[in-house]
């Protein structure tokens, strides 16, 4: 019996710890990092609460030293698909009917835990298993993560909080049921935070989720999922079932009790997935809640009153950290000549300094790529660009895969606003910078204006008057917008966050927004004076 409307504990975003040399945080996060690169892991499947080693099973290898592998992850086959989606199903009435407090209660102890017990080995997974600089890993897979959770029980509440108005006579009322059926989460690579969050935001709200991590990053993705099991989750709410993609979707995406997509990825992927549910359409018991969080080509636009150190600070903090693999990664940049004469040479000096290796080493600003796909990608994007006449790689450009996936801070200038590296999303660390002639701003707003993506950008001025006119002409260049700002690094409860155009739905993970998708509200009324007769006044003699 539960008599009491109860109020969620105020959340605060979680304190980031620096690891600065001497600390006792730094000596425990080296340890596990030591712990966890002695071990081969073998990562099962976890369904219905239980462990499944299948027969086939994948290696997960380290971006930074690729012959090391650091866990074996088991393959779901489409027999354990079956097993998943029954329990699923067979647990989400039980679970949608729990008081939400006690699933706040479950969500709750998991931040709990990830905060304290747990923080240094997922970070530790998130940094030898992603790629990830201890600053990095502690902002994704500490940090975000537990502010996902906080915050979003915390929204969680108001959202049941919202009433309709109820005039005299009657009671109306707005009850939030979670969807029907099963909500399927498919999740990238690069955020250790948002793959928790896109199998926990849809189970908070009372759903059951079927949770299919990216491969490599499986190691941090089974450390959560443990975490939950020990924070009390029921067996079954979250499956997770690592496997091949297209047999995975093509059993879950024909079922008729799919009741949501949760996704982040690639935008191709997240196309391929839409086409996929219009196929299916007349399989489905409902409407799929369709989220999608994708690709970016994410802008950094000068004028010529910015501070010229700030913006280059912003410049390499926002393309180069985590090896520009943030969706929100500035990897354009806007310059008016007047200003890039003045940093090109600091730009490229600082930029030469930025040293990367092995995360393990603390020292280091960027680490490798996540694998060798992005690596081949990224390598013949930049050999393009080589023989790109009107442009020119200024610093970096060098690409070696012998230990990791290791490709340099490259910046490359352009005298076309149009061509590949100013277009298309690369993800890796590669800044392409188009100098604009100082007069020719509104041109050039235009050409920042006309991308398909529109995911994050940044503005950098001192001009009121500037500001004001790039906020309005970019109203729809992003959906995450800066001013004196790199374009990265959005926290959870102050700037939520995602784009729209070809960058998804804009659903905002880490606020309300997000949650209201993992909803299907029942309207009730209650008649206090329920009418005696059927005639109305106008029919009277
Ligand atoms: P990806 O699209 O290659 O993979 C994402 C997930 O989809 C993985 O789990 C993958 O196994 C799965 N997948 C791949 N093909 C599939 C298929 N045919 N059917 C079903 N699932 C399939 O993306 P990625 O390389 O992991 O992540 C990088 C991309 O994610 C970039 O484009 C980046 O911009 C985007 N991203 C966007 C945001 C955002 O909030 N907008 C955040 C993070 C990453």
């Amino acid at each position: 019996m539960t008599n009491a409307l109860f109020k969620t504990p105020l959340p605060v975003n979680e304190p980031i710890f620096t690891y600065h040399p001497g600390s006792q945080e730094r000596e425990l996060l080296q340890a596990e990092l030591q712990k966890q690169s002695q071990v081969c892991v073998e990562i099962p499947a976890s369904i219905n609460g239980n462990p499944i080693y299948g027969e086939s099973k994948e290696p997960v290898r380290s971006p930074q030293n690729h012959q090391h592998i650091l866990a074996h992850c088991y393959q779901c086959r489409g027999d354990d698909i079956e097993t998943a989606l029954t329990s699923t199903l067979e647990v989400r009435k039980k679970w949608a009917n729990l008081p939400w407090e006690q699933r706040a209660s479950v969500f709750l102890k998991a931040a709990e835990l990830i905060s304290g017990k747990y923080r240094y080995a997922i970070n530790a997974a998130t940094m030898l298993g992603q790629g990830k600089t201890v600053q990095q890993a502690e902002i994704d897979s500490a940090c975000e993560l537990i502010d996902f959770l906080r915050f979003n029980v915390h929204y969680m509440a108001e959202i049941y909080q919202q009433q309709p108005h109820s005039p005299k006579g009657m009671w109306n009322r707005s009850e939030v049921r979670p969807l029907e059926g099963f909500v399927y989460a498919i999740t990238p690579f690069n955020f250790t935070a948002i793959a928790a969050n896109l199998a926990a935001s849809p189970a908070m709200m009372g759903c059951s989720v079927l949770w299919k991590p990216a491969p490599t990053s499986m190691l941090s993705s089974w450390i959560f999922m443990q975490i939950l099991t020990e924070a009390g989750l029921p067996a079954g709410v979250i499956n997770m079932i690592p496997g091949d993609p297209v047999m995975i979707s093509e059993k879950l995406m024909s079922h008729p009790h799919l009741s949501g997509i949760h996704f982040t990825g690639s935008s191709k992927t997240f196309q391929h997935l839409w086409k996929t549910c219009g196929e299916n359409i007349d399989r489905y018991r409902q409407y799929p809640r369709i989220v999608g969080e994708t690709g970016g080509k994410d802008f950094i636009f000068a004028h010529h009153s910015a501070d010229p150190e700030e913006l280059i600070i912003g410049l390499l903090r926002g393309a180069f950290e985590y090896q520009g693999q943030k969706c929100s990664a500035a990897s354009r940049a806007y310059i008016p000549h007047s200003l890039w004469e003045k940093i090109k040479d600091p730009l490229i000096k600082k930029c030469a300094d930025l040293s990367m290796g092995d995360p393990k080493d603390f020292s280091d600003f960027l680490g490798a790529v996540i694998d060798k796909r992005a690596f081949d990608r990224i390598k013949m994007s930049i050999d393009r660009a080589k023989k790109t006449p009107g442009a020119e790689i200024i610093v970096g450009g060098k690409c070696d895969d012998q230990v990791g996936y290791f490709i340099e801070p490259t910046i490359i200038v352009t005298n076309d606003p149009n061509s590949e590296t100013m277009t298309e999303e690369l993800f890796g660390p590669v800044l392409t910078i188009f100098p604009y002639h100082d007069k020719d701003l509104t041109e050039t707003i235009a050409h920042c204006n006309n991308s398909k993506y529109s995911l994050t950008g940044a503005i950098y001025g001192k001009d009121r008057f500037v500001l004001s006119e790039l906020m309005s002409d970019l109203t729809d260049a992003a959906g995450n917008f800066y001013i004196n700002d790199k374009p990265t690094g959005a926290v959870v409860g102050q700037q939520p966050f995602g784009g729209s155009r070809l960058s998804g739905t804009n659903d905002k993970a880490g606020s309300y927004l997000n949650l209201l998708r993992w909803t299907s509200h029942r309207t009730i009324k209650e008649n206090f004076t329920p009418f005696t007769d059927y005639r109305y006044p106008h029919m009277d003699k």
